[in-house]
């Protein structure tokens, strides 16, 4: 046994030598992990700090409403769903948080998997194959990236991220194909921008190209009770297909595909996570209908989020240091890996925690740090954050 494993590790031993590129090149990362609750103070290796990093936009992570939620469903329904979907793995409870969805994203259907990154993985190879093509923006989430990838004789177009003209000529070069599929993240992840949702819906309407909007950061954050970036821009029954996330500013985890009851009843057929993967446990799905019910009867929490991210970046703007997003999400460009890695530590010696986003997740040369806004931020928190980007900006030589 002993030399078998010994033999094994010697075989994989070029995972090291890869290791050790990736260290040379400054690209290489470590877990961070953090003891108790997320939320805006965590505790970090026995030092708190403020977290600047977490996609948990409304502070639902452990809203009391909802962690009341997810213990009932424990005791009414145990821990996990037992099966996949289309076997026993189909409560009445993930029936009904699918309804909620529904009604919420104003479509006829939604259908809910484990994750925003499954959801994409769901909605796109069931009605894309032989002879379709698919247009994508070229700043689009990983999830959608390898969505598109695991079509098989499909067409793949790229557009440069949110140019009208290049997707129009991608719109045009790919006349003949049988089905068309525009796909959008609603906003970008890295750069925190929309996406020119109001041009793409007239130019997929013009070319009569299916239109699919990922709007995991917009889910809970734009549009009227946090419906997303279709509402935001008044676009409600002109997107064919929205993918929305329940982990981030929903607070548990999960995704969802809102689109026609077709559309759905296919997913069910043939969406591979959803054929092969369990379902949601039933404390996911509560907290998830706990959430929705918190939306659409209060949008105090989202009015918050937008007051603080606003404020942030007033400050930023004020100490030179200014964002240009249009979301809570609030990217400090700094260029190279290393520079951006030394950001991310001096701000956390000084007590805020903001990680670094390097290549491969942004291009090379737009390493950066990503401060997230949170609802649940208090103006003293976002003050001393400010303050502290101030320091450590001067002493890098950024402002
Ligand atoms: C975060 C994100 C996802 C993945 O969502 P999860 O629920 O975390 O799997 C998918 N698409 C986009 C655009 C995202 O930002």
């Amino acid at each position: 046994m002993v030399q078998n494993t010994s033999q094994a590790s010697k075989r994989l031993d070029f995972v090291k030598d890869d290791i050790q590129q990736l260290k040379d090149d400054h690209l290489y990362q470590e877990l961070v992990s953090f003891s108790g609750k997320q939320g805006t103070e965590i505790t970090i290796d026995g030092k708190k700090v403020l977290n600047f990093s977490a996609n948990n936009y409304l502070g639902l992570t452990d809203h009391p409403t909802i962690v009341k939620a997810a213990k009932q469903a424990i005791d009414d329904y145990g821990v996990g769903a037992g099966a996949v979907r289309t076997i026993i793995g189909t409560m009445d409870i993930h029936q009904e948080l699918e309804r909620r969805l529904a009604a919420y994203k104003h479509t006829e259907a939604t259908l809910t998997l484990q994750s925003g990154f499954t959801a994409n993985m769901a909605a796109i190879p069931p009605i894309m194959g032989e002879g379709d093509a698919i247009i994508s923006d070229a700043l689009n989430h990983a999830s959608i990236i390898d969505a598109v990838r695991l079509t098989k004789g499909v067409t793949k177009k790229i557009y440069q991220h949110a140019d009208m003209n290049d997707l129009e000529t991608q719109l045009k070069a790919t006349k003949s194909a049988r089905r068309r599929l525009v796909v959008t993240d609603g906003v970008f992840s890295m750069d925190g921008d929309l996406a020119p949702l109001p041009d793409i819906v007239a130019l997929c309407e013009q070319y009569d190209a299916v239109l699919m909007v990922d709007d995991a950061h917009a889910s809970g954050v734009f549009g009227k009770n946090g419906r997303g970036t279709t509402d935001h821009f008044n676009l409600n029954g002109r997107v064919d297909i929205q993918v929305g996330t329940l982990s981030k500013a929903i607070g548990s985890v999960g995704g969802y595909v809102a689109s026609t009851q077709a559309m759905r009843d296919l997913m069910i057929n043939k969406a591979r996570p959803l054929l092969f993967s369990t379902s949601h446990p039933p404390s996911v799905v509560m907290s998830c209908l706990a959430a929705i019910d918190l939306l659409e009867k209060d949008s105090s929490l989202i009015d918050k989020l937008w007051y603080n991210t606003r404020y942030f970046k007033a400050g930023m703007k004020n100490i030179g240091l200014p964002a240009d997003s249009e979301s809570p999400i609030v990217p400090v460009i700094v260029g190279e890996s290393e520079k951006a890695q030394e950001l991310s530590r001096r701000l956390f010696e000084e007590g805020i925690y903001v990680r670094a986003i390097v290549y491969p997740t942004v291009a090379m040369d737009k390493a950066r740090v990503r401060v997230m806004i949170n609802a649940t931020h208090t103006q003293a928190q976002l003050d001393r954050a400010i303050e502290t980007f101030q320091k450590v900006g001067k002493e890098l030589g950024l402002i």
